[in-house]
C-alpha cells in the first residue's frame, strides 16, 4: 500500500526497532511507496512513519531490493559527497565509502535470512543513506 512521506524530525530522528519477519506488509508498503515516487531510488520504514529497521531501494537495473536490518561491517575509501533526501530540504555534504561489506536479513519463505554481501558505488552509498535512516541519523 502507498503511504504518506514523513517529514516529523520526531519520528525521523528515532532509531528503528530491530525487524522480523512481521514486518513483511511494511516491506511491502516501502516498495509500493517507492515505486510512486517519480526519481525516487531509496527509501526507508521511518521514512513511512514506521521505525523499524527495514529499507528498500532500487538497482541501476530497475530492480527493487529488500534489506531488513542493514548493518555496514566495513567501510572503505571514505569521500565527501553532496546528498540530498525525499525527507529533508537542503542537500547536505556527508562522508560515503567507495566499497561496504553489509549484513542484512532477506525474507524467504516466511523467515528471515541472515546474508551478507560487498556493495560498490551508487548502490554502497544508497545503502549507508538508508542505514543512516534506521539510525535515526538525519543527513
Ligand atoms: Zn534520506
Amino acid at each position: 500500500m502507498i503511504k504518506e512521506l514523513v517529514h516529523d524530525e520526531a519520528v525521523l530522528s528515532t532509531p528503528c526497532e530491530p525487524a522480523t519477519a512481521e514486518d513483511a506488509g511494511l516491506a511491502q508498503d516501502l516498495v509500493d511507496t517507492l515505486a510512486s515516487i517519480d526519481d525516487a531510488v531509496c527509501l526507508a520504514a521511518n521514512q513511512i512513519g514506521v521505525t523499524k529497521a527495514v529499507i528498500a531501494y532500487q538497482d541501476d537495473k530497475g530492480g527493487v531490493h529488500v534489506m531488513y536490518n542493514p548493518k555496514i561491517l566495513m567501510a572503505l575509501g571514505g569521500a565527501k559527497v553532496e546528498e540530498s533526501c525525499l525527507t529533508h530540504e537542503e542537500p547536505v555534504r556527508v562522508t560515503r565509502f567507495a566499497k561496504i561489506k553489509v549484513s542484512f536479513d532477506e525474507l524467504v519463505d516466511g523467515e528471515l535470512k541472515a546474508r551478507r554481501r560487498d556493495y560498490m558505488g551508487w548502490t554502497a552509498q544508497m545503502i549507508q543513506h538508508m542505514v543512516d535512516h534506521c539510525k535515526g541519523k538525519l543527513v
